[in-house]
């Protein structure tokens, strides 16, 4: 099931026999590319639906491998994860992130994006370091607690008191948590309750199709359905809502008229290098 390629790096096969040695190899490779600088961060941006301003960017990271390319996180964060690695890439995109957005204040104030969003896997907030150091960085870069989103998958926050501690202690210090791929999970509502959520990010899941006027009306209806109810329960909750995924101007009204303020999407703006986005931002929206 193995093969290798012409540096001797094993490729990662659908079905791969053993997926051990392929997260320790990829491991490896990973420590190498936190060392010599392989990883990079690109910025989504998060859009007000009225006015397409850009109101904040969510955090993706990238891998430049010299011989593979760009390797998505998809096929590398898992390996990440198993392998405790995680913990070092996730200091090296928070501190990036809050470095570039330090920037952008300074250049455009008020015009700037406003926040950035940093995507956190479950075994970063099993760390009781997690807040001081996230903290400690967010200080580091003069930013305020107020600037940065940590966006949270349900899988990531289930259960642990360690991880309960975690969310309470980011929320205390004025740190915002947005619940990820809302809508996917079998506990959506009751991890709303339990955990001190400020943002919803309603999934890409429900934003496909949400517009079309083809024979599936019924599977369109249910999208909206779901699209509107949790819009409105992030209403009542006091919550805001992004919806994700936004590939269509026709997905971007559908959800402007179900009461979505924020959106974020290709339609909008793919991920973009942080020069990139500093040249959309200086034509966009300097004051
Ligand atoms: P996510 O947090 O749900 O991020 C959104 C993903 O959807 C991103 O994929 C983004 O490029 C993609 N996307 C945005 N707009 C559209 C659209 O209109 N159409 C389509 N088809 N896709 C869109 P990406 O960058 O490949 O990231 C995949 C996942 O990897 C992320 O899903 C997130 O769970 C994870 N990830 C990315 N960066 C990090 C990181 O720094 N740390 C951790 N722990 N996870 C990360
Ligand atoms: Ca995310
Ligand atoms: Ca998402
Ligand atoms: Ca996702």
């Amino acid at each position: 099931a193995k093969q290798r390629g012409k540096a001797g790096y094993v490729r990662f096969l659908p079905g791969m026999a053993e997926p051990v040695l392929a997260h320790m190899r990829l491991g490896g490779e990973l420590r190498r590319a936190l060392d010599q600088d392989e990883l990079e961060v690109v910025y989504q941006p998060i859009v007000a639906l009225d006015t397409g301003r850009v109101v904040g960017v969510e955090s993706l990271v990238r891998w430049n491998h010299p011989e593979r390319g760009l390797v998505m996180p998809g096929d590398f964060i898992p390996a990440a994860e198993r392998t405790g690695l995680i913990a070092d890439l996730g200091r090296f995109v928070l501190d990036r992130t809050c470095r570039q957005l330090a920037a952008w204040l300074a250049e455009f104030g008020p015009a700037a994006p406003g926040h950035a969003g940093v995507n956190v896997s479950a075994r970063q907030l099993h760390d009781p370091g997690f807040v001081a150091h996230v903290l400690a960085t967010l200080d580091g870069h003069g930013l305020t607690s107020d600037r940065l989103v940590l966006e949270l998958t349900e899988s990531a926050v289930l259960r642990g008191s360690q991880v309960s501690r975690t969310l309470h202690d980011l929320d205390q210090a004025g740190v915002r948590l947005a619940l990820d791929d809302f809508g996917t999970g079998e506990s959506s509502l009751s991890l709303l309750r339990a955990f001190p959520t400020a943002i919803v990010k309603l999934d890409k899941s429900f934003v496909d199709g949400i517009e079309i006027d083809d024979a599936d009306a019924a599977a369109r209806d249910a999208r909206q359905a779901v699209a509107r109810a949790v819009v409105q329960l992030a209403g009542a909750l006091g919550l805001e809502a992004v919806a994700e995924g936004i590939e269509s101007e026709a997905q971007a009204e559908q959800l402007r008229a179900l009461g979505y303020c924020f959106g974020q999407g290709y339609h909008l703006s793919r991920p973009l290098s942080a020069t990139a986005l500093t040249t959309l931002l200086s034509s966009r929206q300097r004051a």
